[in-house]
């Protein structure tokens, strides 16, 4: 068994590099990974590779079969372990679990497309989690006039191809070496590359026709040993993440795990992080799946009394069922020294211990949305795209799982504070019926998606529209600044309702904007601009600064009703717009893109002279 022979380097022995495949739906992930998956059960080729839980590991054998290095090339590590994320998880984007855990990534991009927003997504999360990765330039078989090769190494496939196929890869790659380095990032064709500490390499690929699939396997190992060796030493310390909850009818709740680092036992003590907060329970089965051969023979699951990293692993545990995927699992072994494992536990409870610790090292604030989602991984790549300087929308909140009453009762704090933050952004968990309708009952959106971008556009569109809304509602509190002159012996109706011309000498005066005038340090209302026309007899419904327009200004309360032109005010006082404080706030919130600088400034005087605090 491969797995059991560890590679030694000096006297350090060697875990399996752990890698997971990120890019844009379509780029061909899941094609590429069951082309590295396939190839050889298809064949009938030697080296073994093995379907584990949730991931696909990849014997070093096999990688020196099917990319045969140069002479002087040693592989140190003992193969490769490929994560495939599961089929119903939706976040193919970005595989957050994937990529919390792995220790290199391939960057799938359609030699077609380029940089696809998923692919520029993916990017990002890997510079910030400083994750290493290769690109994968995939879907080459599709230039015009391609020549399969199947399963030849990329330079040898190139070479084959005719001066037209090789000027079109040629320009296309250059496309996305350009667009990578507008993100940020140096790349090189992999065989180019002298610098590959600071450029990252670019394998192209068929996942087709397999061309360039042996240059993939051998750079993941070769440059992972390269890079990081540290981090590939084995130790005997457990590092294990926990991938999935499952419910098996035979078996219980089980947990599907990556088993990173160090050698699990069965009857081993584990603390599982859960949402009820962290529990402590014993290893019964440590599963993994025969090879395909043996299935037949013996049922889905071989029963092992220990398994060493790295690995994908089912694990049988009680008190499993609110385990939490995207959290590690910690190993307390009895043997520890009593102080020690007083210690142990005591990072137990404040690493791992609940959930509300976790999730409170998320970034939130006090007025933003809510967030819910499957895994605790997703929901932290979550948290950090919405509050990424691009996107920018502040979290107050977040939870894992269903979304029940609970979740819908603490989003809606927001009604009063911050209405259109008052919003669950749920990805992949379910809504239940409840939750539902008090959320619809009490104002608050739920928006859900399965990608990240389309979560985000649809709370952006939500935003959009209740912003539209709210300034619909407050249209008739948004009063613009203006002052206007009254013109001399243009006065045609010297009461309720008022007529005459003015001359608009600061501001934008609109029809609906309240009247009043500053006498003797009083103001006195006149009622609002109920209609507008021009010399020439047009109606119109706003008139800027030097325009001269005939206004009429209708009283409401029965005090504006009984000014009078020449006894209460007359062509030496202007007339200015009534804002109040709820008129600011108004324009402040809804009007900003239309009020500029001098309206702001005349706001400001007209403020001062109302007395308005
Ligand atoms: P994913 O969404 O990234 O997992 O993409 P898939 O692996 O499902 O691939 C999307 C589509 O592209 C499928 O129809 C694949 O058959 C096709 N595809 C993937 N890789 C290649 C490739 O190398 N060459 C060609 N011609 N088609 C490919």
């Amino acid at each position: 068994d491969s797995q059991d022979v560890c590679a030694i380097e000096g006297d350090r022995v060697l875990r399996e590099p752990i890698c997971c495949i990120l890019g844009h739906v379509d780029a061909g992930k899941t094609k590429l990974l069951d082309c590295i998956r396939h190839t050889n059960v298809q064949k009938g080729e030697a080296g073994g590779i093995m379907q584990q839980i949730g991931a696909t590991y990849v014997p070093v054998e096999y990688i020196k079969e099917r990319a045969k290095p140069r002479e002087g090339v040693v592989i140190k590590v003992p193969g490769l372990l490929v994560i495939d994320t599961p089929g119903h998880e939706s976040f193919s984007n970005m595989r957050s679990r994937g990529m919390s855990l792995c220790d290199i990534a391939v960057v799938v991009v359609d030699i077609m497309h380029g940089l696809q927003k998923q692919t520029v997504e993916s990017l990002a999360l890997l510079k910030d989690r400083n994750v290493r990765f290769i690109v994968v330039l995939n879907k080459v078989d599709r230039l015009c006039g391609w020549k399969h090769c199947p399963d030849a190494p990329i330079k040898k496939a190139l070479e084959n191809q005719s001066g037209d196929v090789k000027k079109e890869f040629q320009w296309r790659l250059t496309k996305v070496v350009t667009q990578l380095k507008e993100n940020g990032f140096n790349t090189a064709l992999y065989y180019d590359n002298q610098k590959f500490r600071k450029v990252f390499d670019i394998v192209p690929t068929s996942a087709i026709s397999g061309e360039g699939i042996p240059d993939l396997l051998l750079m993941l190992v070769l440059r992972s040993q390269a890079t990081m060796m540290e981090k590939l030493t084995f130790v005997n310390t457990v590092e294990c993440t926990v991938l999935e909850v499952n419910d098996d009818k035979d078996l219980g709740t089980t947990i599907d795990v990556v088993l990173i680092n160090g050698v699990l036992y069965k009857g081993d003590q584990v603390n599982v992080c859960t949402k009820q907060g962290p529990v402590a329970t014993i290893i019964r089965d440590l599963l993994t799946p025969h090879p395909l051969k043996e299935l037949r023979v013996k049922g889905i699951y071989k029963h092992h009394k220990e398994l060493k990293a790295a690995q994908g692993v089912k694990i049988v545990a009680r008190g499993l069922k609110y385990a939490i995927p995207g959290t590690s699992l910690i190993v307390v072994k009895p043997g520890d020294e009593l102080g020690q494992s007083e210690a142990k536990n005591q990072r137990n409870e404040n690493e791992e211990g609940n959930v509300i610790q976790e999730i409170s090292r998320l970034k939130t604030c006090k007025e933003g949305v809510y967030v819910q989602a499957s895994t605790f991984g997703i929901l932290e790549a979550i948290i950090e795209h919405l509050n990424s300087p691009g996107v920018n929308v502040p979290v107050s909140g977040c939870n894992l799982g269903p979304i029940e009453k609970k979740d819908v009762m603490k989003a809606s704090a927001m009604l009063k504070r911050k209405e259109e933050y008052a919003a669950i952004l749920a990805f992949n968990v379910r809504v239940m019926p409840e939750a539902d309708v008090l959320a619809s009952e009490s104002g608050v959106k739920i928006v859900t998606a399965d990608t990240l971008y389309k979560l985000v556009d649809s709370f952006n569109e939500h935003i959009k529209r209740s912003k539209e809304l709210k300034k619909m509602q407050c249209a008739v509190d948004a009063v613009f600044p203006c002052t206007l002159k009254i013109l001399p012996n243009r006065v045609y109706r010297k009461k309720d309702p008022f007529l005459c011309d003015v001359e608009v000498l600061e501001g934008v005066v609109k029809v609906g904007t309240p009247i009043c005038v500053y006498v003797g340090g009083a103001v006195h209302g006149l009622g609002r601009i109920s209609s507008m026309q021009t010399s020439n007899g047009n109606q119109i419904d706003s008139a800027k600064r030097g325009v001269v327009v005939s206004v009429k200004i209708t009283g409401e309360s029965p005090k504006e009703k009984t000014r009078l032109y020449g006894r209460h005010f007359d062509e030496s006082n202007e007339l200015i717009s009534q804002i109040s404080r709820r008129s600011i706030d108004v324009l402040k919130e809804y009007y900003r893109d239309e009020m500029n600088d001098e309206n702001w400034q005349l706001i400001r005087r007209l403020k001062k002279l109302l007395d308005i605090a």
